[in-house]
């Protein structure tokens, strides 16, 4: 299938099949706002606690917070986001319609790609990079009206100067106006990591090299947001605060840069569709950082960021709220034979976008499988989710609705609700019913019969090869977790 096609169809699929709805759709939608429908929301939270699992309760030295959305307004300033966490933008004269000029650009780049340039694409985002990275506005225009790119509405090129745009959202806190204060919604969940430090390291006794975890909604009014859950107004963040003795920070940039691609492969990433791409325009807190990029059905693009902060945040938030923020290492320094003393701590931050994914997982699971054979046409929606992912791991589903069939199936269900979430169904055709359950990720289906009575055996049906077997009802349970390691 075409990717393009792909895409509209996975995105169609989204919403038949209950994973995401458009937010307020019936208002006719809130642009860049999605809500999770039954079986998103299961997927969604089997990908955050297989990440909480993996990163908190795997490693000894990562704990877990779970910090506020609102933060005191001055953390923001000593973060850098009041000043500098903003977007270059562009408008269009003509049409009116706002871009974000790196965005733009890369879309330029990408039709010189299809038309079989890519040296020339690679010349132009290497040269966005690096006016980027000199943040130099009028230059950026420049190369826009240089390399004629076009309006897609107006298809002019009557462009505004380049500016920047702050992505915070602000709101008051208090009940009336003129004694409120303003503050913002949280555009990253790190700085919440941040400013527990202290906390966290002393009621926990860490030793540095340590981490914090949490995962939290963040928000960012994004100037154009597009392709679906990828981009968000409002989403949720999966972050890592790893803290370490100044002058190891390469070290455990790698090592993180290596534990995070691996973790990628075990969602059943292939290698070939996930890269890392290393940045040019560095962040003003940043040494190193790269991020960690997935073949989507539109390109590649970002899923995970990891940085190498150094000790810009706490020193920042040191300065700003005038109280230390440092460790004191009584490791001892093999070149002075003393311990390494009081210091603040080095950085490296792993950032992944929960929503983004769920986007990835899906994308890669999504198949529209042609099951044609001489005789007949037929084809089949499935969703090839990994079994620990999957929102719905058994459905339980007895041939008939009655003759006993329905006591039996729940007597089933009763013994494994306990562990997994099960989705029990007597209505239509076992055959149509196994095609939902495909189209809803389910990796076992389990049919009880008439033999069933009889013998206590039952058919379970394997997602992926359609193949069934015949075995004890008592064995199920094992089967399934077996399959969710
Ligand atoms: P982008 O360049 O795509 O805007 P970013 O580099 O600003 O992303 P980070 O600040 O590094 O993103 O945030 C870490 C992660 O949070 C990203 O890798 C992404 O998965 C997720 N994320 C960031 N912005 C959004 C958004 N608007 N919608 C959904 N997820 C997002």
């Amino acid at each position: 299938m075409a990717e393009n096609n792909k895409w509209q169809s996975l995105v169609a699929h989204c919403k038949e099949y209950g994973f995401i709805f458009q937010s307020s759709e019936i208002y006719d939608g809130l642009q860049a706002v999605y809500d999770y429908g039954p079986w998103g929301v299961e997927l969604k939270k089997n990908i955050r606690e297989y990440w909480w699992k993996t990163m908190v309760y795997q490693n000894q030295n990562i704990i877990g917070i779970d910090a506020s959305i609102f933060m005191h307004p001055t953390t923001w300033k000593a973060s850098g986001h009041v000043d500098s966490f903003s977007d270059p933008l562009i408008d269009n004269l003509d049409s009116n319609k706002r871009y974000r000029v790196d965005h733009l650009i890369e879309g330029h780049a990408d039709s010189i790609r299809e038309a079989g340039d890519a040296d020339k694409a690679q010349a132009l985002l290497d040269e966005m990079e690096v006016l980027e990275k000199e943040e130099n506005l009028s230059g950026l225009k420049d190369l826009i009206v240089s390399n004629d790119i076009k309006c897609a509405v107006s298809e002019t090129c009557n462009w505004t100067d380049v500016r920047q745009f702050n992505l915070m959202f602000g709101t008051q806190v208090g009940s009336v106006a003129e004694d409120s204060t303003e503050i913002y919604l949280r555009p990253e969940t790190a700085q919440g990591i941040f400013v527990n430090f202290l906390n966290v390291q002393k009621t926990s006794r860490q030793k540095i090299p340590f981490g914090i975890a949490q995962t939290g909604k963040a928000f960012r009014n994004e100037i154009v947001a597009r392709q679906f859950i990828f981009r968000m107004r409002e989403f949720e963040q999966m972050e890592m605060q790893f803290f370490v003795r100044p002058g190891t920070q390469k070290e455990w940039y790698e090592h993180w840069k290596e534990k995070r691609n691996q973790w990628h492969q075990d969602l059943g990433i292939p290698a070939e569709k996930s890269r890392f791409h290393d940045h040019v325009k560095l962040a003003h807190y940043a040494d190193a950082a790269c991020d960690i990029e997935y073949d989507f059905p539109f390109g590649f693009k970002e899923v995970e960021g990891i940085h190498s902060r150094t000790d810009f945040d706490l020193k920042q938030h040191q300065e700003f709220s005038k109280k230390k923020q440092q460790y004191f290492d009584n490791d001892i320094d093999p070149e002075t034979n003393k311990p390494y003393g009081n210091y603040i701590p080095y950085v490296i931050e792993t950032s992944i976008g929960l929503d983004r994914t769920v986007l990835m997982v899906l994308s890669e699971a999504y198949e529209e499988e042609d099951l044609s054979t001489e005789e007949k046409k037929d084809s089949r929606k499935v969703l090839r989710i990994p079994a620990k992912l999957a929102p719905i791991k058994v459905a339980i589903l007895p041939l008939i609705k009655k003759k006993g069939l329905p006591e039996k199936a729940k007597e089933l269900l009763a013994e494994l609700q306990d562990e997994f979430n099960c989705f029990y169904e007597e209505k239509n055709a076992i055959g149509k019913r196994y095609r939902i359950q495909d189209a809803l990720g389910t990796p076992f289906c389990v049919t009880v019969d008439f033999d069933t009575l009889e013998d206590d055996t039952v058919t379970i049906r394997h997602r992926d090869s359609m193949e069934q077997e015949r075995i004890p009802m008592s064995e199920v349970k094992t089967l399934v977790k077996k399959a969710l390691k």
